[in-house]
């Protein structure tokens, strides 16, 4: 088989990599390349790629089956997948069903939007590199819901539903909903989850009681016993547990091993990451949560903190992706004050300051770090929890937060 693959990022060498292992040819291709249609059989496309990219829609006027890198993936692999989707939520939730598998002796391996194409894993294990009973946990993003047809995984879930990624959906809500609801394609109704939030999961075996979390009614853990935090992750768990619950039999979800890993589970960095700061001999507390890239998330991370008073500086803005701010305005009883940076400072300032106090920084990262400091007062809680994407100020999200953490800890400044 000819296989064009779109995209030379990690998903494009991932399918790059699978195609190399089953014998297929193939070419990687990006815009601008001249591309003989004709001669490919198949075109594996990576989740950068919109429907209406000039590569995409020249792929479809040629007759040319377009799937994504994760189908191309699926279709190859030898074993069984959980999924996970939704707006906030997917990585914390795939870590959490991985690491519950792996305490129970599961071999087990994160997989998708998460780093690891899931085609880069089905060629580690036709390669014999790793057990071909591995199960793969696939972080799945709407972008990787776009082209598929087969995808059917053992079971999936879908944390929660939130305004992101509109501008790739025609600024439709309904739209992004109904290309992450095909995650569901061909999973059979008892292994279809859902988070609180999206309140469908009748015939569940977790049941979640004044944060107490149960299996068939015995209790498997006490929330407050368990380093995640707030009501989301709360979420999260409740949907690890489900997909997990697919899996396991009775013993093992009840077992001690299973119990610890929850308890003691911890989210990747740059969410909702803590730390202190001693600043001119105040204390304060300052958040990494440079993970939030829309409201939603803003809003759980302000949730779990919930002080009393006006106690949070919070850092908003970076790149808009056509995101409704209005969502931050329950939260605004919360902040002591808004400091804004990058493309988005203006909208967020229209929508945000005729109620609290906010500055603008436009790009000076450091200038906004430095006042935020010099404002807060003994126990204020210092947070970048932006709300948007980081690309119009650093490379990444990681970035992002490592360089908010460099200046908190700054005492020169
Ligand atoms: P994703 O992979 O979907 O981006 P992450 O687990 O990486 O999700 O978390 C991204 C951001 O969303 C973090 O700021 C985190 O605190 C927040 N978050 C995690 N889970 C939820 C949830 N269930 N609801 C709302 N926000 C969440």
């Amino acid at each position: 088989m000819n296989v064009l693959i779109l995209g030379k990022g990690v998903s494009g060498q991932g399918a790059k990599e699978l195609a190399e292992i089953l014998g297929d040819t193939c070419t990687l291709a990006v815009d601008g390349d001249k591309i003989l249609w004709e001669k490919f059989d198949l075109c594996v496309t990576s989740p950068g790629f919109a429907m209406d990219s000039e590569l995409i829609q020249n792929a479809g006027k040629h007759g040319l089956k377009i799937i994504s890198e994760m189908e191309y993936g699926f279709l190859h692999y030898p074993g069984k997948i959980l999924a996970v989707t939704g707006t906030n939520g997917k990585t914390t939730t795939t870590e959490l069903t991985c690491a519950l598998l792996e305490s129970v002796g599961i071999e087990a391996a994160c997989a998708g939007n998460i780093g690891l194409p899931l085609s880069s894993l089905c060629a580690e294990i036709l390669s014999g590199r790793k057990s071909k009973n591995t199960l793969a946990v696939v972080e799945v993003s709407s972008f990787q819901l776009e082209h598929i047809d087969k995808f059917s995984p053992h079971a999936a879930c879908f944390t929660n539903l939130a305004s992101d990624h509109l501008n790739r959906y025609n600024d439709s809500l309904a739209e992004y909903r109904a290309v992450k609801m095909r995650i569901f394609n061909g999973v059979p109704a008892e292994r279809r989850f859902f988070g609180a939030s999206l309140q469908k999961n009748v015939s569940s075996l977790i049941k979640i009681r004044n944060n107490f979390i149960y299996y068939k009614g015995t209790e498997i853990a006490d929330y407050k016993d368990c380093k995640l935090k707030g009501q989301h992750n709360l979420e999260n768990i409740e949907c690890a547990l489900n997909l997990v619950s697919t899996i396991l039999d009775e013993n093992q979800m009840l077992s001690l091993q299973l119990a610890d890993t929850l308890k003691n589970f911890r989210a990747g960095h740059h969410r909702i990451e803590e730390f202190e700061v001693i600043f001119n001999g105040r204390k304060l507390t300052a958040v990494d949560d440079s993970k939030a890239t829309n409201p939603h998330s803003v809003v759980a991370a302000c949730k779990t903190f919930a002080p009393p008073h006006k106690q949070l500086h919070i850092i908003l803005g970076g790149l808009d992706k056509d995101m409704d701010f209005s969502e931050l305005l329950p939260c605004v009883p919360y902040f002591a004050k808004c400091y804004l940076i990058g493309e988005a400072e203006d909208k967020l300032y229209e929508i945000l300051s005729p109620h609290i106090e906010c500055q603008k920084f436009g790009k000076n990262f450091k200038l906004c770090c430095q006042t935020m400091k010099n404002n807060a007062a003994e126990g204020d809680i210092l947070i970048l929890s932006p709300a948007c994407a980081s690309m119009d100020m650093f490379k990444n999200y990681a970035e992002r937060g490592d360089i908010f953490k460099e200046n908190m800890l700054d005492l020169n400044q």
